[in-house]
């Protein structure tokens, strides 16, 4: 379909017409799920759907159901105009782009809860987040009706919760879980990176992936014990940023996110850091 014109669908019922052709020509659909402003790890999903699909459809929509009333709704970056072209340029064939007063009329009531795997990590930091991402991505694969779905590593245990729902709720979707992107530095590629405003806060957001690294190098060395390796990545991230207040630093297993007090193969250490007034998360698998 790479000579297909990027188009624009912005109402539900255009959507389920659209795809329904689409499926009905035989054709195979993948679905990037965002809430836009995107950067070079989104366009990295695409182009991962574009590999296996016939037609990408990217969706932008900044859910109001993940996030709790203190959190960064009202000023989530957008940029509508940029988002679009970013997408013509990797490759999407559609961006969906639903209002939320149709995605959730007032009468809304229905919710998806994924419910042991969303309740630890960013879901005691997040109550509700979960259960706001699986209704949302629930929502638009019912819509879309995707054969593939991608999303990133950089988000591990929404994908996680997301992969379980998916197998849950019996739909016949491939998963995908792409690896994080990077800038040049380390620094995991995020929409928020933008609330990163002095050259201090930048450099200093840094102390995630620095820790992340000194783990695995722990790791490679022959250290096993979680508690140990976390002492480490504690005095790293101080040294780095003094100010940083830690949520977690979390060894989970990759997908049923057993907490594991020794590292093994699959195992996945993540954390999540406040500096600077922006809450950042970070992971990597450590063998
Ligand atoms: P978001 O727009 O932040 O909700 O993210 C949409 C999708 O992009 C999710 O599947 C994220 O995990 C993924 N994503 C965000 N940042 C990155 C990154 N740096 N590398 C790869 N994927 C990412």
């Amino acid at each position: 379909m790479a000579s297909m014109k990027t188009q624009i669908v912005r109402s539900v019922s255009q959507m389920q017409k659209l795809s329904r052709i689409l499926a009905a020509k035989g054709k195979r659909i993948g679905i990037v799920p965002t809430m836009g402003f995107l950067h070079e790890g989104h366009l990295s999903l695409i182009r991962s759907a574009k590999k296996s699909c016939d037609v990408v459809v990217v969706t932008i929509f900044v859910n109001p159901a993940q996030f709790a009333p203190n959190e960064d709704f009202a000023k989530y970056p957008r940029d509508e105009k940029g988002d679009i072209a970013k997408i013509k340029s990797a490759g999407g064939d559609i961006v969906f782009i639903p209002k939320a007063s149709e995605i959730y009329p007032r009468s809304f009531q229905t919710y998806v809860s994924v419910e042991k795997l969303s309740e630890i990590l960013e879901g005691t930091v997040r109550p509700g987040h979960f259960r706001g991402v699986a209704t949302i991505v629930a929502k638009l694969f019912n819509i879309v009706r995707p054969d593939v779905a991608v999303f990133g590593m950089k988000d591990f245990q929404q994908a996680a919760v997301l992969r379980q729902m998916t197998l849950d709720l019996s739909y016949p979707i491939k998963f995908i879980v792409a690896p994080t992107v990077r800038e040049k530095d380390g620094l995991a590629m995020s929409s928020r990176n933008k609330y990163l405003q002095t050259p201090q806060a930048r450099n200093e957001a840094l102390c995630l992936y620095r820790a992340l690294r000194e783990a695995k190098k722990l790791v490679t060395g022959g250290m096993t014990k979680s508690e140990d390796i976390r002492k480490v990545m504690t005095g790293r991230i101080r040294t780095i940023c003094p100010s940083a207040e830690i949520d977690y630093i979390a060894f989970n297993d990759f997908k049923t996110l057993d907490t594991m007090s020794s590292v093994t193969s699959n195992t996945v250490c993540s954390l999540a850091v406040r500096l600077h007034g922006v809450r950042l998360i970070d992971n990597m698998r450590l063998k």
